[in-house]
Protein backbone atom coordinates (compact mmCIF):
# COMPACT_ATOMS: atom_id res chain seq x y z
CA UNK A 1 0.00 0.00 0.00
CA UNK A 2 1.25 3.55 -0.60
CA UNK A 3 2.10 5.83 1.86
CA UNK A 4 -0.06 8.45 -0.33
CA UNK A 5 -3.37 6.49 0.16
CA UNK A 6 -6.07 7.81 1.97
CA UNK A 7 -4.93 11.64 0.97
CA UNK A 8 -8.08 13.44 -0.26
CA UNK A 9 -7.51 15.22 -2.85
CA UNK A 10 -8.01 18.66 -2.21
CA UNK A 11 -10.26 21.05 -3.87
CA UNK A 12 -8.98 23.66 -6.53
CA UNK A 13 -8.54 26.99 -5.49
CA UNK A 14 -11.46 28.69 -6.03
CA UNK A 15 -9.79 32.14 -7.83
CA UNK A 16 -7.11 30.19 -9.86
CA UNK A 17 -9.54 27.22 -10.71
CA UNK A 18 -11.31 29.67 -12.93
CA UNK A 19 -8.78 29.62 -15.54
CA UNK A 20 -8.10 25.97 -15.34
CA UNK A 21 -11.98 26.15 -16.34
CA UNK A 22 -11.58 28.52 -18.61
CA UNK A 23 -8.52 27.02 -20.40
CA UNK A 24 -10.58 23.62 -21.10
CA UNK A 25 -13.32 25.28 -22.68
CA UNK A 26 -13.64 25.71 -26.60
CA UNK A 27 -16.66 28.27 -26.81
CA UNK A 28 -14.99 31.05 -28.89
CA UNK A 29 -17.43 33.41 -26.86
CA UNK A 30 -15.83 32.40 -23.54
CA UNK A 31 -14.31 35.21 -21.23
CA UNK A 32 -12.16 34.50 -18.08
CA UNK A 33 -13.06 37.12 -15.57
CA UNK A 34 -11.71 35.07 -12.54
CA UNK A 35 -8.06 36.10 -11.95
CA UNK A 36 -6.97 39.38 -11.51
CA UNK A 37 -4.55 40.42 -13.82
CA UNK A 38 -4.62 42.81 -16.55
CA UNK A 39 -5.49 41.82 -20.38
CA UNK A 40 -5.08 44.31 -23.36
CA UNK A 41 -8.39 45.73 -25.48
CA UNK A 42 -7.57 42.29 -27.43
CA UNK A 43 -7.63 40.16 -24.38
CA UNK A 44 -3.78 39.31 -24.33
CA UNK A 45 -1.29 39.44 -21.79
CA UNK A 46 -0.23 42.87 -21.10
CA UNK A 47 3.78 43.60 -21.23
CA UNK A 48 4.70 46.88 -20.52
CA UNK A 49 6.71 48.78 -22.65
CA UNK A 50 8.86 50.10 -19.68
CA UNK A 51 9.64 46.19 -18.43
CA UNK A 52 10.82 45.25 -21.63
CA UNK A 53 13.34 48.31 -22.02
CA UNK A 54 14.28 47.45 -18.71
CA UNK A 55 14.85 43.64 -19.69
CA UNK A 56 16.53 44.69 -22.68
CA UNK A 57 18.92 46.91 -20.42
CA UNK A 58 19.87 43.99 -18.09
CA UNK A 59 20.30 42.02 -21.07
CA UNK A 60 23.59 44.14 -22.04
CA UNK A 61 23.98 44.65 -18.27
CA UNK A 62 24.45 41.22 -17.25
CA UNK A 63 27.91 39.89 -16.84
CA UNK A 64 29.15 43.49 -15.73
CA UNK A 65 26.11 45.34 -13.53
CA UNK A 66 24.27 42.42 -13.29
CA UNK A 67 24.86 38.23 -12.46
CA UNK A 68 23.14 35.63 -11.63
CA UNK A 69 25.31 35.35 -8.24
CA UNK A 70 22.12 34.60 -4.88
CA UNK A 71 20.50 37.70 -4.07
CA UNK A 72 20.90 39.09 -0.55
CA UNK A 73 18.62 37.33 2.02
CA UNK A 74 16.76 40.69 2.32
CA UNK A 75 17.41 41.71 -1.33
CA UNK A 76 19.18 44.91 -2.26
CA UNK A 77 19.15 48.54 -0.63
CA UNK A 78 18.98 50.60 -3.17
CA UNK A 79 15.34 48.58 -3.99
CA UNK A 80 14.34 49.55 -0.34
CA UNK A 81 14.94 52.73 -0.59
CA UNK A 82 13.38 52.70 -4.17
CA UNK A 83 10.20 50.82 -3.18
CA UNK A 84 9.88 52.86 0.57
CA UNK A 85 9.75 56.32 -1.38
CA UNK A 86 7.02 54.71 -3.46
CA UNK A 87 4.65 54.32 -0.87
CA UNK A 88 5.35 56.64 1.88
CA UNK A 89 7.04 59.46 -0.29
CA UNK A 90 11.02 59.77 -1.23
CA UNK A 91 11.08 62.66 1.65
CA UNK A 92 8.81 61.65 4.33
CA UNK A 93 11.13 61.22 7.46
CA UNK A 94 10.27 57.79 8.47
CA UNK A 95 12.19 56.93 5.11
CA UNK A 96 15.23 59.25 5.76
CA UNK A 97 16.19 58.27 9.10
CA UNK A 98 15.55 54.73 8.91
CA UNK A 99 13.35 53.81 10.75
CA UNK A 100 11.80 51.36 8.28
CA UNK A 101 12.98 47.71 8.23
CA UNK A 102 12.09 46.11 4.43
CA UNK A 103 13.07 43.36 3.02
CA UNK A 104 12.29 42.21 -0.61
CA UNK A 105 9.75 39.39 -0.71
CA UNK A 106 7.53 36.88 -3.13
CA UNK A 107 5.12 38.98 -4.27
CA UNK A 108 2.71 40.16 -2.03
CA UNK A 109 1.62 36.93 -1.11
CA UNK A 110 5.50 36.34 0.53
CA UNK A 111 5.62 39.72 1.92
CA UNK A 112 2.23 39.16 3.93
CA UNK A 113 3.19 35.43 4.77
CA UNK A 114 6.96 36.57 5.81
CA UNK A 115 4.87 39.55 8.34
CA UNK A 116 2.71 36.79 9.74
CA UNK A 117 5.47 34.55 10.81
CA UNK A 118 7.34 37.53 12.16
CA UNK A 119 4.07 38.34 14.07
CA UNK A 120 3.71 34.84 15.53
CA UNK A 121 6.93 35.05 16.68
CA UNK A 122 7.31 38.27 18.02
CA UNK A 123 4.25 40.10 18.74
CA UNK A 124 2.15 37.18 19.81
CA UNK A 125 5.21 35.71 21.02
CA UNK A 126 4.17 32.24 19.97
CA UNK A 127 0.84 32.62 22.03
CA UNK A 128 -2.84 33.15 20.20
CA UNK A 129 -3.20 36.76 18.38
CA UNK A 130 -5.97 37.83 16.77
CA UNK A 131 -5.88 39.16 13.04
CA UNK A 132 -9.21 40.85 11.82
CA UNK A 133 -9.91 40.76 7.96
CA UNK A 134 -12.50 42.30 6.01
CA UNK A 135 -15.68 40.21 4.88
CA UNK A 136 -15.32 39.71 2.69
CA UNK A 137 -11.58 39.65 1.60
CA UNK A 138 -9.60 38.38 -0.51
CA UNK A 139 -9.41 34.43 0.06
CA UNK A 140 -6.17 33.65 0.19
CA UNK A 141 -6.22 35.77 3.30
CA UNK A 142 -7.70 33.63 5.80
CA UNK A 143 -5.15 30.46 4.42
CA UNK A 144 -2.14 32.88 4.56
CA UNK A 145 -2.78 33.78 7.85
CA UNK A 146 -4.33 30.71 9.47
CA UNK A 147 -0.69 28.67 8.26
CA UNK A 148 1.43 31.47 10.32
CA UNK A 149 -0.79 30.15 13.21
CA UNK A 150 -2.64 33.53 13.66
CA UNK A 151 -6.53 33.23 14.93
CA UNK A 152 -8.69 34.57 11.77
CA UNK A 153 -11.40 37.05 12.72
CA UNK A 154 -13.46 39.69 10.69
CA UNK A 155 -14.99 42.62 10.72
CA UNK A 156 -18.01 43.64 8.36
CA UNK A 157 -17.21 45.72 5.38
CA UNK A 158 -19.84 45.02 2.85
CA UNK A 159 -23.03 46.03 3.28
CA UNK A 160 -25.20 44.15 0.56
CA UNK A 161 -28.53 46.71 0.39
CA UNK A 162 -26.66 49.66 -0.49
CA UNK A 163 -23.79 47.91 -2.66
CA UNK A 164 -21.19 50.05 -0.17
CA UNK A 165 -18.89 50.04 2.31
CA UNK A 166 -20.28 49.27 5.96
CA UNK A 167 -18.66 51.56 7.95
CA UNK A 168 -20.73 51.36 11.15
CA UNK A 169 -20.47 47.85 10.95
CA UNK A 170 -16.53 47.78 10.65
CA UNK A 171 -16.22 50.30 13.20
CA UNK A 172 -17.65 48.68 16.01
CA UNK A 173 -16.25 45.51 15.00
CA UNK A 174 -13.12 47.13 15.46
CA UNK A 175 -13.94 48.92 18.54
CA UNK A 176 -14.43 45.54 20.01
CA UNK A 177 -11.07 43.81 19.05
CA UNK A 178 -8.95 42.54 22.38
CA UNK A 179 -6.35 45.43 22.61
CA UNK A 180 -3.16 44.98 20.60
CA UNK A 181 -4.74 42.93 17.61
CA UNK A 182 -3.61 42.91 13.89
CA UNK A 183 -6.03 44.19 11.56
CA UNK A 184 -5.41 43.73 7.50
CA UNK A 185 -6.46 46.85 5.96
CA UNK A 186 -6.39 46.62 1.96
CA UNK A 187 -4.50 49.97 1.04
CA UNK A 188 -6.52 51.01 -1.55
CA UNK A 189 -8.80 48.64 -4.61
CA UNK A 190 -10.12 46.74 -2.37
CA UNK A 191 -10.37 43.28 -3.26
CA UNK A 192 -13.01 41.90 -4.21
CA UNK A 193 -15.93 44.83 -3.70
CA UNK A 194 -13.83 47.76 -5.01
CA UNK A 195 -15.48 49.61 -2.15
CA UNK A 196 -12.86 51.93 -0.51
CA UNK A 197 -13.05 54.36 2.56
CA UNK A 198 -13.43 57.98 1.86
CA UNK A 199 -10.52 60.07 3.39
CA UNK A 200 -13.18 61.03 6.46
CA UNK A 201 -13.99 57.34 6.85
CA UNK A 202 -9.96 56.38 7.15
CA UNK A 203 -10.32 59.02 10.03
CA UNK A 204 -12.50 57.34 11.69
CA UNK A 205 -10.57 54.15 11.79
CA UNK A 206 -7.51 55.47 12.23
CA UNK A 207 -9.39 57.18 15.41
CA UNK A 208 -10.40 53.55 16.43
CA UNK A 209 -7.32 51.86 15.44
CA UNK A 210 -5.29 54.13 18.02
CA UNK A 211 -7.78 54.06 21.09
CA UNK A 212 -7.72 50.27 21.00
CA UNK A 213 -3.95 50.16 20.31
CA UNK A 214 -4.77 48.16 17.20
CA UNK A 215 -2.16 47.11 14.41
CA UNK A 216 -2.29 48.00 11.36
CA UNK A 217 -0.96 45.45 8.79
CA UNK A 218 -2.04 46.38 5.49
CA UNK A 219 -1.68 45.69 1.88
CA UNK A 220 -0.43 47.26 -1.57
CA UNK A 221 -1.84 45.11 -4.15
CA UNK A 222 -3.02 47.77 -6.93
CA UNK A 223 -0.80 51.00 -5.86
CA UNK A 224 -2.09 53.24 -9.13
CA UNK A 225 -5.09 50.82 -10.21
CA UNK A 226 -7.91 53.24 -8.18
CA UNK A 227 -6.90 56.00 -9.43
CA UNK A 228 -4.12 56.36 -12.11
CA UNK A 229 -1.91 58.07 -9.92
CA UNK A 230 0.73 56.18 -7.40
CA UNK A 231 0.65 59.10 -4.86
CA UNK A 232 -3.29 59.40 -4.78
CA UNK A 233 -3.54 55.50 -3.94
CA UNK A 234 -1.11 56.13 -1.23
CA UNK A 235 -3.25 58.01 0.62
CA UNK A 236 -4.41 55.98 3.41
CA UNK A 237 -0.46 54.45 3.46
CA UNK A 238 0.29 57.97 4.35
CA UNK A 239 -2.40 58.87 7.05
CA UNK A 240 -1.05 55.61 8.98
CA UNK A 241 2.33 56.83 8.86
CA UNK A 242 1.83 60.24 9.76
CA UNK A 243 -0.35 59.13 12.60
CA UNK A 244 2.22 57.54 14.27
CA UNK A 245 1.20 53.75 14.01
CA UNK A 246 4.43 51.29 14.22
CA UNK A 247 2.80 48.91 11.14
CA UNK A 248 3.25 46.07 8.85
CA UNK A 249 3.18 47.20 5.02
CA UNK A 250 3.11 44.46 1.99
CA UNK A 251 3.50 45.89 -1.26
CA UNK A 252 3.02 44.02 -4.36
CA UNK A 253 4.62 45.01 -8.00
CA UNK A 254 2.36 42.14 -9.65
CA UNK A 255 -0.47 44.01 -10.75
CA UNK A 256 0.73 48.16 -11.67
CA UNK A 257 4.14 46.89 -12.91
CA UNK A 258 2.27 43.59 -14.42
CA UNK A 259 5.00 41.19 -13.05
CA UNK A 260 2.59 38.94 -11.66
CA UNK A 261 4.73 35.49 -12.44
CA UNK A 262 8.39 37.48 -11.65
CA UNK A 263 7.20 37.35 -7.61
CA UNK A 264 8.37 40.71 -6.87
CA UNK A 265 7.21 42.38 -3.64
CA UNK A 266 8.06 44.16 -0.25
CA UNK A 267 7.59 43.55 3.33
CA UNK A 268 7.91 46.94 4.96
CA UNK A 269 8.09 47.26 8.73
CA UNK A 270 7.77 50.72 10.17
CA UNK A 271 9.35 51.08 13.57
CA UNK A 272 9.77 54.24 16.66
CA UNK A 273 13.13 54.57 15.59
CA UNK A 274 16.37 53.20 13.96
CA UNK A 275 17.73 51.46 16.23
CA UNK A 276 14.30 48.75 16.28
CA UNK A 277 14.62 49.00 12.69
CA UNK A 278 17.30 47.19 12.90
CA UNK A 279 16.75 44.63 15.56
CA UNK A 280 13.19 43.93 13.57
CA UNK A 281 14.73 43.70 10.34
CA UNK A 282 17.82 40.91 11.87
CA UNK A 283 14.59 39.02 13.07
CA UNK A 284 12.49 39.04 9.77
CA UNK A 285 15.73 37.70 8.30
CA UNK A 286 15.68 34.66 10.00
CA UNK A 287 12.52 33.97 9.50
CA UNK A 288 13.48 34.33 5.65
CA UNK A 289 16.38 32.06 5.42
CA UNK A 290 14.73 28.54 6.86
CA UNK A 291 11.64 29.48 4.25
CA UNK A 292 13.44 30.36 0.93
CA UNK A 293 16.95 31.76 1.70
CA UNK A 294 17.19 34.92 -0.29
CA UNK A 295 14.73 35.98 -2.79
CA UNK A 296 14.39 36.18 -6.69
CA UNK A 297 16.85 38.70 -8.67
CA UNK A 298 14.85 39.11 -12.03
CA UNK A 299 12.36 41.28 -10.93
CA UNK A 300 13.96 42.98 -8.02
CA UNK A 301 16.72 43.93 -11.10
CA UNK A 302 13.37 45.05 -13.41
CA UNK A 303 11.63 47.23 -10.51
CA UNK A 304 15.00 48.89 -9.61
CA UNK A 305 15.60 49.83 -13.55
CA UNK A 306 12.09 51.43 -13.73
CA UNK A 307 12.31 52.77 -9.90
CA UNK A 308 15.61 54.36 -10.84
CA UNK A 309 15.42 56.39 -13.86
CA UNK A 310 13.86 59.22 -14.16
CA UNK A 311 12.41 58.84 -17.72
CA UNK A 312 11.24 55.28 -17.01
CA UNK A 313 9.55 56.13 -13.93
CA UNK A 314 7.87 58.83 -15.67
CA UNK A 315 6.46 56.38 -18.72
CA UNK A 316 5.71 53.81 -16.12
CA UNK A 317 2.99 56.59 -14.71
CA UNK A 318 1.74 56.94 -17.65
CA UNK A 319 1.36 53.42 -18.43
CA UNK A 320 -0.47 52.77 -15.53
CA UNK A 321 -2.81 55.64 -15.76
CA UNK A 322 -3.87 54.13 -19.93
CA UNK A 323 -4.09 50.79 -17.67
CA UNK A 324 -6.38 52.27 -15.52
CA UNK A 325 -8.06 53.88 -17.73
CA UNK A 326 -9.37 51.52 -20.06
CA UNK A 327 -10.81 49.27 -16.54
CA UNK A 328 -13.20 52.77 -16.20
CA UNK A 329 -13.83 52.76 -19.86
CA UNK A 330 -15.16 48.92 -19.30
CA UNK A 331 -16.73 49.84 -16.04
CA UNK A 332 -18.99 52.21 -18.00
CA UNK A 333 -19.65 50.45 -21.06
CA UNK A 334 -20.95 47.26 -18.75
CA UNK A 335 -23.57 49.89 -16.59
CA UNK A 336 -24.68 51.87 -19.46
CA UNK A 337 -24.97 48.73 -21.92
CA UNK A 338 -27.25 47.05 -18.75
CA UNK A 339 -29.14 50.04 -18.25
CA UNK A 340 -30.11 50.65 -21.75
CA UNK A 341 -31.25 47.17 -21.86
CA UNK A 342 -33.09 47.70 -18.83
CA UNK A 343 -31.65 44.79 -17.07
CA UNK A 344 -33.55 44.53 -13.61
CA UNK A 345 -31.75 46.00 -10.48
CA UNK A 346 -29.60 48.68 -10.20
CA UNK A 347 -25.96 49.08 -12.00
CA UNK A 348 -24.06 52.57 -10.75
CA UNK A 349 -22.08 50.36 -8.20
CA UNK A 350 -20.40 48.89 -11.26
CA UNK A 351 -18.69 52.55 -12.04
CA UNK A 352 -19.24 53.76 -8.26
CA UNK A 353 -16.55 51.12 -7.27
CA UNK A 354 -12.80 51.17 -8.19
CA UNK A 355 -9.55 49.25 -9.28
CA UNK A 356 -9.61 46.19 -11.17
CA UNK A 357 -12.65 44.16 -9.59
CA UNK A 358 -16.31 44.59 -9.27
CA UNK A 359 -18.39 42.64 -7.04
CA UNK A 360 -21.88 42.56 -9.00
CA UNK A 361 -24.19 41.50 -6.81
CA UNK A 362 -25.30 38.49 -8.62
CA UNK A 363 -26.46 35.43 -6.66
CA UNK A 364 -24.18 32.31 -6.74
CA UNK A 365 -26.86 30.61 -8.92
CA UNK A 366 -26.38 33.30 -11.26
CA UNK A 367 -22.96 32.83 -11.48
CA UNK A 368 -22.96 29.57 -12.26
CA UNK A 369 -25.71 29.77 -15.21
CA UNK A 370 -22.94 32.34 -16.28
CA UNK A 371 -20.05 29.73 -16.35
CA UNK A 372 -22.31 26.73 -17.35
CA UNK A 373 -24.27 27.89 -19.95
CA UNK A 374 -22.52 31.06 -21.24
CA UNK A 375 -18.75 30.36 -20.81
CA UNK A 376 -17.99 33.55 -18.97
CA UNK A 377 -16.11 32.27 -15.69
CA UNK A 378 -16.09 34.63 -12.71
CA UNK A 379 -15.94 33.69 -8.90
CA UNK A 380 -19.27 32.03 -7.62
CA UNK A 381 -19.39 35.17 -4.98
CA UNK A 382 -20.31 37.55 -8.00
CA UNK A 383 -16.46 39.36 -8.33
CA UNK A 384 -15.64 39.98 -11.62
CA UNK A 385 -12.12 41.08 -13.24
CA UNK A 386 -12.63 44.02 -14.93
CA UNK A 387 -9.41 43.40 -16.94
CA UNK A 388 -11.16 40.75 -19.05
CA UNK A 389 -14.05 42.90 -20.89
CA UNK A 390 -12.85 44.81 -23.92
CA UNK A 391 -15.35 46.13 -26.62
CA UNK A 392 -15.21 43.17 -28.39
CA UNK A 393 -16.77 41.05 -25.87
CA UNK A 394 -18.63 43.38 -23.60
CA UNK A 395 -22.02 43.33 -25.53
CA UNK A 396 -22.15 39.32 -24.97
CA UNK A 397 -21.26 39.78 -21.65
CA UNK A 398 -24.07 42.10 -21.16
CA UNK A 399 -26.47 40.15 -22.70
CA UNK A 400 -26.05 37.09 -20.43
CA UNK A 401 -26.04 39.33 -17.34
CA UNK A 402 -29.22 40.36 -18.32
CA UNK A 403 -29.99 36.63 -19.37
CA UNK A 404 -29.15 35.36 -16.36
CA UNK A 405 -30.92 37.99 -14.10
CA UNK A 406 -34.22 38.00 -15.72
N1 LIG B 1 -3.44 41.15 -1.73
C1 LIG B 1 -4.51 41.30 -2.48
C2 LIG B 1 -5.65 42.09 -1.95
C3 LIG B 1 -4.56 40.75 -3.75
O1 LIG B 1 -5.64 40.92 -4.50
C4 LIG B 1 -3.45 40.02 -4.23
C5 LIG B 1 -3.46 39.40 -5.59
N2 LIG B 1 -4.61 38.94 -6.08
C6 LIG B 1 -2.35 39.89 -3.40
C7 LIG B 1 -2.37 40.46 -2.15
C8 LIG B 1 -1.10 39.16 -3.71
O2 LIG B 1 -0.74 39.02 -4.99
P1 LIG B 1 0.74 38.66 -5.39
O3 LIG B 1 1.23 37.63 -4.44
O4 LIG B 1 0.61 38.14 -6.77
O5 LIG B 1 1.51 39.92 -5.30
Amino acid sequence: MSMFTGIPEAPQDPILGTTTLFNADTDPRKINLGVGAYRTEDGKPFVLEVVREAEAQMLKDLGTKCNKEYSTIDGPPELKKQTQGLLFGKDNEAVTSGRIASVQALSGTGALRVATEFIKTHIAKGGDKDIYVSDPTWGNHNAIFAKAGLTVKSYPYWAPATKSLNIDGMLAALGAAAEGSIVLLHACAHNPTGVDPTEAQWESIVKVMQEKKLVPLMDSAYQGYASGSLDKDAYAVRLFLSKGFEFFMCQSFAKNLGLYGERIGMLHIICQTPELAKVVLSQVKLVIRPMYSSPPKHGAELVMHILGTEAQYAKWQQELEGMAKRILEVRDLLRKGLEAKGTPGTWNHITDQIGMFSFTGLSQAQCERLISQHHIYLLKSGRISLAGLNKGNIQYMVDCVDEVVR
